[in-house]
This record gives structure tokens, sequence and C-alpha cells, in this order.
């Protein structure tokens, strides 16, 4: 997951913890783990399939606050439906 560097707590307004991210470019920081294979975001915790939380969930980048919305009320988007489906998992609302 990408996000722009104001995201940083670093910066002001930020919030995401600095320790849990990599810089790609100067203006641009990527979660740890998302390069991995398979990919997996440093900060989730669980299992997927089964239960699994955000460790930072009230402070996590605005592309995560962005993805999948409604995703709580069962109701996901493209992106959402890519990802579960890439986990063997039927989109939401099939
Ligand atoms: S919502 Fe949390 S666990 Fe998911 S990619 Fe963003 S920071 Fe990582």
């Amino acid at each position: 997951m990408d996000f722009h560097v104001s995201d940083l707590e670093s910066q002001p307004g930020g919030c995401v913890p600095v320790a849990l991210t990599l810089p790609v470019t100067a203006s641009l920081y990527r979660m740890r783990g998302t390069d991995d294979g398979p990919p997996r975001c440093i900060a989730l915790a669980g299992d997927i399939g089964g239960e699994v939380l955000c460790t930072i969930y009230d402070r996590r980048p605005g592309p995560c606050r962005d993805f999948a919305p409604y995703a709580a009320l069962g109701i996901g988007d493209e992106g959402c439906a890519r990802a579960r489906r890439r986990h063997g998992m039927q989109p939401l609302g099939e």
C-alpha cells in the first residue's frame, strides 16, 4: 500500500507510524510487507479468510481509508472483489 509522505506521523497532521513504512520516492511511502511475496502489510494481524485486524486502524494511510468504504456493510467494490478473489474468497454480495 503506497501513500503520500504527508500521511506519516512525522509530518504535520500525519499519523502513520514511520517504523512500519519504507520510502519509495521522496514523496511516496509504502507499508512494510506489501513488497513481500505474497504481499502482507506489516500492520495486518490475524488470518486472511478468518478474522483479520488492522493494528493501526485509526492511524492507517489515506488509501486504506478510501478502500472499499462500505465493506463493513457488506458492500464491496472492484478492488475489494479482486483482493478477495486473490485469496480464494467470493466477492462481497455474491
Ligand atoms: S488497512 Fe491497515 S493492514 Fe490494511 S493495508 Fe492499510 S495499514 Fe495495512
